[in-house]
């Protein structure tokens, strides 16, 4: 199957007529009759195993990245004819694959890569051929980034990484992993730090697997001991390595927030329809909004309509700024604050609805991960205020960089990190 013939020219009708075609002629039989009775029944035929074989399909199609030039695997839709396919779209759960991928690494190639870096990495990604995973937190280095310890030496035309990493989401599952190092110790932090592209088959890399309060292996510590990487695999000049992952940073807080380039919302969305689906699935029973819901709770549903709606709109101006050539910059951070809060208000709704049996799954359940959706999800939403930088230090960035407060005092501004107390 070939890339779709859509493109900036195209009418909204154009759009849709297309869309639908493909779905009729890709999207297997038995999924397009499931969507008919929602996801549940799409997960029911649909085993991950099919999904991900099916992928590629989807993949070329152009529709996974719409927004993407078409040189690099996209369509070059404009974000509101890239929304229009997505709700075309929306009833067959398309899930994007490789998310951090699209999201992190690719924001960061897309400004700082070179062309060839685009041409090796961007199509295996978007197929889901290449994993990607994020190395940058490390035990010293969450909120206070620029403090990162690991490092990377030049040696020939390579370089060697030593250190470690931690917070690695599917770095179990990935095949490279984009990675921040420190190239000069003797520079302010900010400045010695390059970006880097790890492949985590590197003879050197042990990833260990740890296990969240939900039951679940999602990230790792990663263990690096002079692991030999090539010149090729860095991203940016070396020791402009923080202005690369700006990039990612950014493309990050996007996909948390919903605005990302693959144009799917990750976390919201149909976030409080799925909290009414969850709503459903627990009682068994359809929702019947004048019969089953006190006005108390009908208000507080239609609070978080209101604010999804509001969500949906900063992310359409993000999105906007992207398409017209700029970088989305400290305004991403403004979804993310939103949607991270957003998110744990619908899922505490769902808890509170549900009463006890929010909490009454058997114990076997929670270690098998499985907990039932309400729950596992209510507490992966504690993360959303962690996870892509917290929420205290992204109201930091909107004060500084979009207020115009003043910055927060740094006592050693300026001053070598070799030399800085950590
Ligand atoms: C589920 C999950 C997945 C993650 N995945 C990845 C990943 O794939 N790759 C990766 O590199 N990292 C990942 N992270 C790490 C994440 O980026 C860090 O947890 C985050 O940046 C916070 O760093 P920290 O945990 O070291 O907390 P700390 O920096 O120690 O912060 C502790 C508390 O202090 C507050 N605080 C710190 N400094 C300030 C300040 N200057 N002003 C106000 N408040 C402040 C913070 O807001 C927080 O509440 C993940 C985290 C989570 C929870």
């Amino acid at each position: 199957m070939n890339r779709l013939v859509l493109g900036p020219h195209s009418t909204d009708d154009d759009v849709v007529s297309t869309v639908d075609e493909w779905v009729r002629s890709n999207v297997p039989e038995p999924w397009i009759e499931a969507s008919k009775n929602g996801r549940a029944a799409i997960r029911a035929v649909r085993p991950r195993a099919d999904y991900e074989a099916w992928y590629p399909t989807f993949a070329a199609s152009g529709l996974a990245v719409a927004t993407w030039p078409v040189d690099y695997g996209g369509l070059d839709l404009s974000p509101k004819q890239a929304r229009i396919a997505e709700s075309r779209l929306a009833p067959f759960n398309l899930g994007r694959l490789n998310p951090l991928g699209l999201h992190n690494m690719a924001p960061a190639l897309f400004a700082h890569g070179t062309e060839e870096q685009r041409m090796r990495f961007l199509f295996p990604m978007v197929a889901n051929e290449e994993r990607w995973c994020q190395m940058f937190s490390e035990p010293g280095a969450g909120s206070d980034l620029a403090s990162l310890a690991m490092r990377a030496e030049h040696d020939g035309d390579e370089w060697v990484l030593t250190g470690q990493k931690v917070w690695s989401t599917w770095a179990h599952h990935s095949d490279f992993a984009i990675c921040l190092a420190r190239t000069d110790p003797g520079a302010p932090k900010r400045k010695g730090i390059t970006y880097f592209i790890v492949d985590l088959r590197s003879p050197g890399v042990e990833v260990r697997e740890l296990r969240h309060m939900g039951g679940v292996v999602d990230f790792n510590e990663v263990w690096l001991d002079e692991v030999r990487i090539p010149d090729f695999y860095r991203v940016g000049k070396a020791g402009d390595g923080w202005r690369v992952a700006a990039s990612t940073l950014a493309g990050e807080r996007q996909m948390v927030a919903g605005s990302g380039s693959g144009g799917v919302d990750r976390i919201g969305g149909s976030g409080v329809m799925r909290l009414i689906a969850a709503v459903k699935n627990a009682h068994e029973q359809e929702v019947d909004r004048d019969q089953s819901v006190s006005p108390v709770t009908a208000d507080r549903l239609a609070g978080l309509v209101a604010e999804e709606r509001i969500r949906q709109w900063t992310n359409d101006r993000v999105r906007a700024t992207i398409k017209a050539g700029g970088t989305p910059g400290p305004a991403a951070s403004i979804g993310k604050v939103h949607q991270g809060t957003l998110n744990q208000q619908i899922q505490m709704l769902a808890t509170d609805l549900l009463g006890p049996e929010a909490m009454a799954f058997p114990r076997a359940l929670t270690w098998a991960g499985s907990l039932p959706y309400e729950v596992s999800s209510m507490i992966r939403s504690r993360a959303n205020t962690i996870e892509g930088g917290t929420t205290e230090i992204n109201k930091n960035v909107l004060g500084e960089k979009v207020l115009g407060l003043p910055r927060e005092p740094d006592p050693f501004h300026g001053q070598n990190w070799e030399d800085t107390p950590r």
